[in-house]
């Protein structure tokens, strides 16, 4: 008997309605003899909803509070599915993360799986019972809840496919992987697999379709991941190792505006100053991106560096405190990336880039690489010109 993980995000969970439709499909699953376990997301934008109040209470809420308020809506979703399926006439039964143990690192808003005790979920499963999970959530050592980041449900199902030793499967309200986001570009392709590492840079860049960390565990425990369209047969995408050596230089385009781009205008070029620098703001968590300097002129120089949007109030206050007052802070810049393993042995993929950008006068503020990726922040209002532009020149 195999087993089955499945996840149904939020627009798949979003009304009672879709809720009773997951339940047959997982049902459907049962019946071909497989034990299945089921992770939901929150309904609909139910999270979005929860913050929304929690701003309405506080500019800044406290983080430990907030993590406690949005894993409530991976409660309801996950006891109303388990309801479902007992409905029509199955066993079935929902747990959180203190019933199966989920320990995470305690970083409230995103934090990292540490373990999960799976016993009670085998145990259920043994008993014949559909075990339904609430995504999201899970609890730290001082037995506080904390959240594992926005889209983190996709990252409890992997981590349960891997504890349990079953297949995976992400059902969304998209069927399978695109080259690009198809809501920003219609006529992108859809991919039949795409590998980890290509995945991998794709949602750390903003392809939301998957929280980037699931595909981190799929590639280092080797599960491959499969992502489809809920209740349809309809074929998706799988996320595995992929190699083809002929493969085109560029598989996908990634762009994100959930980050801002912060100068320090005129600061000592001091090593051990920038390094201080960087420290304390790595020690808070904040994940740092892309980062230029200016060439030193009179020892001083101008760094740039783009972090998350919501880490700008914290890491201005770093910045203050070590007296860099003269600070720009560009709130409107898009990352725009593009990704394929293909890049590893094609060359001129840069210039092409560089070409279309400077021919259709598209302002590029910061660059970054890897061995298959370029990063471009640009400005906000270029975002659909260059997504277009570069997906017709790469035939995406
Ligand atoms: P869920 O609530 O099911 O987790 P998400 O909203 O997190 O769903 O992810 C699905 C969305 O991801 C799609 O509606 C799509 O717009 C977006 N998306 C971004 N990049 C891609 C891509 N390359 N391929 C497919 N979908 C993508
Ligand atoms: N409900 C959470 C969110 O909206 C987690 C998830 O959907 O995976 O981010
Ligand atoms: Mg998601």
């Amino acid at each position: 008997m195999s087993i089955i993980v499945q996840k149904y995000g939020g627009s798949s969970v979003a009304t009672i309605e879709k809720i009773k439709k997951v339940a047959d499909s997982v049902i459907e699953k049962y019946k071909e003899g497989n034990k299945v376990v089921v992770v939901v997301s929150a309904m609909g934008d139910t999270t979005d909803d929860l913050i929304a109040m929690a701003k309405k209470i506080s500019n800044n809420p406290d983080k430990r509070e907030l993590d406690a308020l949005l894993s409530t809506g991976e409660m309801v979703s996950s006891s109303l599915l388990s309801m479902a399926i007992i409905d029509k006439g199955f066993q079935a039964v929902s747990y959180n993360a203190f019933q199966i143990q989920l320990k995470t690192d305690g970083t409230y808003g995103k934090s990292l799986i540490k373990e999960i005790d799976t016993k009670i979920i085998e145990k259920s499963l043994d008993e014949g019972k559909i075990v339904v999970v609430a995504g999201f959530q899970g609890i730290s050592n001082d037995g506080d809840i904390t959240t594992l980041g926005r889209g983190g449900s996709d990252t409890t199902a992997v981590a349960l496919a891997v504890k349990l030793g079953g297949v995976c499967e992400i059902y969304t309200d998209v069927d399978g992987i695109y080259s690009v986001d198809p809501r920003i570009y219609n006529k992108a392709k859809k991919l039949e697999k795409i590998s980890y590492e290509e995945m991998l840079e794709l949602s750390s860049l903003g392809a939301q379709v998957m929280h980037s960390r699931s595909v981190e565990l799929g590639q280092k425990y080797d599960i491959p991941i499969y992502v489809g369209l809920s209740c349809s047969d309809i074929k998706g995408t799988y996320i595995m190792e992929v190699n083809d050596m002929e493969s085109k230089p560029i598989t996908g385009i990634a762009v994100s505006d959930d980050d801002i781009a912060i100068t320090i205008q005129n600061v000592k070029y001091d090593i051990n100053l920038l390094s201080q620098i960087f420290e304390t703001i790595a020690a808070k968590k904040i994940n740092v991106d892309m980062i230029s300097q200016t060439s030193p002129i009179d020892n001083h120089v101008n760094i740039s560096f783009t972090i998350p949007k919501n880490d700008k109030s914290e890491c201005i206050d770093v910045l203050n405190g070590f007296g860099c007052k003269n600070l720009i802070v560009d709130e409107n810049i898009t990352k725009f990336s593009v990704v394929g393993i293909g890049m590893k042995t094609t060359s001129g993929v840069a210039a092409k880039l560089f070409k279309i950008f400077s021919t259709n006068k598209i302002e590029v503020k910061m660059i970054t690489t890897s061995e298959i990726r370029i990063t471009c922040a640009i400005n906000n209002y270029d975002k659909t010109k260059a997504v277009k532009l570069v997906a017709e020149e790469f035939n995406l």
